[in-house]
């Protein structure tokens, strides 16, 4: 099998309402990607997450740097392909970001036309480990930008519905606030559920220290990305004083950075993002790293979950997956969550195959 064209894309989903965390305000998520025909007729989509900013530039990467190198070469040496992406022309300008987030999209294009050609599920084709289904968490009743008396009612609904964990968003400028909406939201989930709550990086080591303290009593799950990534020593610190979990890795880009969270112990639950860390080929190894530390994988979904359900279904360390339903509607098979758990996908591929019309309706190139 030979690739015989690549085309780019960029598509912005609606988010009704606009969201915000403690960086960031998301009134579309973008989906910067890619489709990967192959002579054999198997076309592979693949594409990475945004907030709708920079997308440009990411599919800018991949139509002048890496579609000329892909062009004739045999999708199933996807590793080989990953190697010479990684380490060309790009290399100088960029060993993450953007170059890694354009790389993701390739290399997950070319792990769907592999799973499709295998006329498997790409969690079978990985090799399957949860037939069952995935437990989900709900990020999607907990932003910053809801006002307390709709957090505690979309928390509640949450619970609900099934599902058996809920995440919110902290990082007021005030963190007294915080502190009592995550004491209301407790009280209203009840004991029972497990419950997380994520910085978005907007603490520094002082605040996480004095406030990760106060709401350890709430008996938290996991406390996200605390500080700022680069900060391994802080993570660090807070991992020995805190009897909460840290949990981070959607601003982590590669193996080596997380090979060095692991190894000084600043990392307790691992959400690496195969939208971040280049793709498919490079989520398996940090999977693997991850594993011989016997550390729990909980993937970010910058991929809103369609391709993370394979991968976590096919991963033996990988206990739990986050749900976010912005844009699921746009996919052949979208991410589906009944009774708390992702409904296993049934299709040949990796999930990402984009019904023709909202191509129409949401490309913005
Ligand atoms: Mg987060």
């Amino acid at each position: 099998m030979k690739i015989s064209k690549v085309e780019t894309f960029v598509l912005h989903v609606p988010i009704d309402p606009p969201i915000t965390d403690a960086i960031n305000v998301a009134t579309h998520w973008g989906l910067a990607g890619v489709r990967i025909y192959t002579d054999e007729g198997y076309v592979g989509y693949g594409y990475t997450g945004t907030c709708a900013h920079g997308d440009d530039m990411i599919v800018d990467t991949i139509e002048r740097y890496y579609a000329p190198e892909l062009i004739g070469k045999d999708p199933f040496m996807v590793k080989e392909i990953w190697d010479t992406l990684r380490y060309g022309k790009m290399h100088w300008v960029g060993r993450a970001g953007i170059a890694h987030m354009a790389l993701a999209a390739v290399d997950i294009a070319l792990w769907d036309i592999m799973a499709k050609a295998s006329n498997k599920p790409l969690w079978q084709y990985l090799g399957g480990h949860k037939s069952t289904g995935i437990k989900a968490y709900n990020t999607n009743g907990g932003w910053l930008n809801w006002s307390l008396e709709r957090l505690l009612k979309d928390v509640t609904d949450i619970v609900e519905q099934g599902f058996t964990g809920v995440k919110i968003k902290v990082g007021k400028a005030d963190p007294h606030e915080d502190y009592e909406r995550v004491k209301a939201v407790r009280q209203a989930i009840g004991d029972k559920t497990i419950f997380m709550i994520d910085v978005n990086q907007q603490w520094n080591i002082n605040t996480a220290m004095t406030w990760g303290k106060k709401l350890e009593q709430f008996d938290l799950f996991w406390l996200e990305e605390p500080l700022n990534p680069d900060d391994i020593m802080g993570h660090r610190k807070l991992a020995d004083a805190l009897n909460v979990p840290i949990a981070l890795g959607e601003h982590v880009y590669s193996k080596y950075a997380f090979r060095d969270y692991i190894h000084q112990g600043a990392i307790e639950y691992c959400q690496v993002d195969v939208t971040r860390v280049a793709g498919i080929t490079e989520w398996l190894q940090v999977a693997g790293l991850a594993a011989s530390y016997d550390i729990p994988i909980c993937p970010h979904v910058g991929d809103m979950g369609q391709i993370h359900q394979h991968l976590v279904a096919a991963t033996s360390g990988a206990i739990m997956l986050e749900y976010i339903p912005w844009i699921r509607t746009i996919f052949v098979e979208p991410a589906t969550v009944k009774n708390g758990h992702y409904v296993l996908p049934e299709l040949p591929g990796a999930s990402t195959e984009i019904i023709p019309r909202y191509f129409d309706q949401y490309r913005i190139r």
